[in-house]
């Protein structure tokens, strides 16, 4: 007698969601991307929001750079998955020069963003990651997806948010290695930078435990002394410099990271080019090539560097100084577009209502006030710490720019020019003063 088959009802299509893996089941949408979307939904319901959330160059892509991108758009074909040869040639002399390492072609590799090249870098890593606290908001989150706790590396608000080697060394100390510690400066989110003596006393610390550097570099450039001093100056056989043209270029919609491997660091090179073959393929044809004029650079683009410099160096400093004239921990940029304020000294008055942490901070700041801005915690801080990251970049960059061309000298272009040129930012600080009580 046949057995009577049993029907097991087929799961429903809709259950593939609850699939997912385990590493990023809890992932939500990066903080910085959230924050921007969460902005232009504000003000298309017809708020005034002070963009000062999200950390994207206000200035525009250079014309030489936009009309190389013109000219090159019937690109179509794949280019090598390292790079066109071309610009990757571009990419170390640019090094070379500017911060005088010792880069060649063969060591540079380009992506579609160095967040991707950042991320493969961790991928095929086999070892700890090192993150200092505070840090950029993805580097976190990608160590979680590869199913890695990446080790925090302390830093407090008195020494300058700096990593210095006595945290590096004791952050070893309970594991095996090998590491990577991955180092940003100038930095997001606090703006600060570090000194040659700083950086050859953190490249003798890793090369004593064998830490491997990233040197997430990307607003070197944008150092507002024009001093930016790169990592592989100090370190060179363990350093990979990261870059791209997302902020000293203005393109970060582009899509266009690099790295630069030094030669004793050429097999990781070489499985990054093979995981990048079976993912992303190449950087797109056209961004590639007007990205090779960028790189070459020029008295143009030293030109738009110089004025993107001059404008948020002021800016920073100003925006940093309204800030501490009314109590507030912060410190002066020294690059970039960021700083991180510590509103700790507010806490009892913020407590009393009701705001204990920097989530909380945030939506409140932006509920009553309209000021976007980020809070500590996915930068790595405590959730009960007040600290939040302000971008000041939310000004006409393309006006500012022709605006300081005809400001003489090339010191601090002054108040009138800061109000003129970047009024929102200053009357976002001011709001968040006034918020405060
Ligand atoms: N590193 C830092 C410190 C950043 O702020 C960013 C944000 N753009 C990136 C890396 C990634 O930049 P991109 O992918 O645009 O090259
Ligand atoms: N790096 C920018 C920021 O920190 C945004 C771009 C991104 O997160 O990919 O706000």
């Amino acid at each position: 007698m046949a057995v009577a088959e049993k029907t097991v009802a087929p799961e429903p299509i809709e259950s593939a969601a609850d699939h997912v893996h385990r590493n990023v089941s809890s992932l939500g949408e990066s903080a910085t991307l959230a924050i921007h979307e969460r902005s232009a939904t504000l003000v298309r319901e017809g708020r005034h929001v002070y963009r000062i959330g999200f950390g994207q160059s206000p200035f525009p892509v250079p014309e030489r750079v936009v009309e190389a991108l013109r000219r090159h758009a019937p690109r179509k074909e794949y280019l090598p998955v390292r790079g066109l040869e071309e610009l990757r040639a571009a990419v170390a002399e640019h090094h070379r020069q500017l911060d005088g390492i010792d880069a060649s072609a063969d060591g540079v590799m380009i992506g579609p963003g160095s967040k991707e090249l950042i991320f493969l870098l961790q991928l095929i890593f086999r070892g700890q990651v090192l993150i200092p606290s505070p840090s950029w908001v993805s580097y976190a989150p990608q160590a979680r997806i590869l199913g890695r706790r990446p080790v925090h590396v302390p830093t407090t608000f008195e020494d300058g948010w700096k990593v210095d080697p006595e945290r590096l060394t004791s952050a070893c100390a309970g594991g095996a290695g090998p590491w990577l510690l991955i180092l940003n400066y100038p930095n997001n989110p606090v703006g600060n930078t570090y000194s040659p003596a700083e950086l050859a006393d953190l490249a003798e610390a890793a090369r004593r435990h064998r830490i491997l550097i990233l040197a997430d570099e990307i607003y070197g450039r944008l150092h507002f002394a024009g001093g930016h001093a790169s990592m592989a100056r100090f370190y060179p056989e363990g350093t990979i410099v990261s870059s791209g043209l997302s902020k000293w270029c203005g393109a970060g919609g582009w899509r266009l990271g690099t790295f630069v491997f030094p030669r004793q660091l050429a097999a990781l090179h070489e499985v990054m080019g093979a995981v990048a073959s079976e993912t992303f393929t190449a950087a797109s044809a056209p961004i590639q090539l007007a990205a090779v004029e960028a790189f070459r650079g020029g008295d143009d683009l030293d030109r738009y560097l110089a004025g993107c410099r001059r404008i948020l160096g002021a800016l920073g400093r100003r925006s940093a100084q309204v800030l501490r004239a009314a109590g507030v921990r912060v410190h002066e940029p020294e690059g970039g577009f960021y700083i991180f304020p510590d509103f700790s000294p507010f806490a009892e008055r913020l407590a009393a209502r009701g705001i204990t942490g920097s989530p909380t901070l945030c939506e409140r700041l932006l509920a009553d006030t309209g000021v976007a801005t980020l809070p500590g915690l996915p930068f790595g801080r405590p959730t009960d710490e007040l600290t939040a990251r302000l971008c000041y970049v939310d000004f006409d960059g393309a006006r500012a720019l022709e605006e300081i061309a005809r400001v003489p000298g090339n010191g601090d272009p002054g108040n009138d020019f800061l109000e003129r040129c970047c009024g929102d930012v200053l009357r976002a600080m001011e709001r968040v003063v006034d918020w405060l009580g």
